[in-house]
């Protein structure tokens, strides 16, 4: 599917929500998307990117910064803590962090260079055991411990069972957002995104219809 399409898509889903047009952020997910596909989007003017590897966008990034000017790139893949210090430099904003240890690392490191990317927290809706995030039930203690380290969360992230309805997922990610006065809310990919934006979306993240199917090779 075009990305004129996707926008499309996203317009008339912001329209049936009654939100502002414009509202939501499309994070294009180019995670081991072949090169010309990426130029091909960057080509038609979008500005705002997803990788899940910290190696493969060390890899991409910075040499399509410099070609295309500046470029928005969000890690939304599981981040180790020892690689955390190369994703505060290359990174506008982490949609994942999910654990105390990370929390600790990406408070020092932001503490030294004076500036942290937009942080998400990522939550376990489905409280399944091979996904990260944190549960639902720890979600509002581990807002407030990152709160209390001085990190800039700017909201929520989750991930939904595949095999399940996207919907309660969302409705539990923003009233759990509510609560806790976070305004972003990361959710809704290729399947589903625009019943995230009918849940409050504020970033889907949308990999394959734009770019087509991931070939892991
Ligand atoms: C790969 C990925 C996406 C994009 O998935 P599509 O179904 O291709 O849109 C979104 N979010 C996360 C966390 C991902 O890992």
């Amino acid at each position: 599917m075009s990305l004129t399409e996707i926008r499309a898509r996203i317009a008339s889903a912001e329209r049936a929500a009654g939100r502002a047009e414009g509202s939501v952020t499309l994070i294009a997910v180019s995670k081991v998307q072949p090169l010309d596909r990426v130029e091909a989007v960057l080509g038609e003017g979008h500005r705002v990117f997803g990788e899940n590897y910290v190696q493969e966008a060390q890899a991409k990034w910075p040499p399509l910064r410099a070609r295309f000017g500046p470029v928005e790139v969000h890690m939304i893949g599981p981040l180790q803590t020892n690689k955390a210090k190369v994703a505060v430099e290359l990174f506008d904003a982490i949609h994942t962090l999910d654990r105390p240890s990370l929390a600790e690392k990406l408070a020092r490191l932001a503490e030294a260079r004076g500036s942290c990317p937009q942080l998400f927290v990522q939550v376990n809706t489905g409280e399944e055991p091979q996904k990260a995030g944190v549960l639902p039930a720890d979600a509002d203690g581990f807002i407030r411990d990152c709160r209390a380290l001085g990190l800039p969360l700017a909201g929520l992230m989750c991930i939904p069972p595949e095999d399940q309805d996207s919907r309660p997922h969302f409705a539990m990610l923003a009233a759990l957002a509510a609560r806790n006065g976070l305004a972003g809310l990361s959710m809704g990919m290729s399947g589903d995104f625009e019943a995230a934006i009918a849940a409050g979306a504020t970033h889907i993240r949308v990999g394959s219809a734009i770019f087509g199917a991931r070939n892991y090779g």
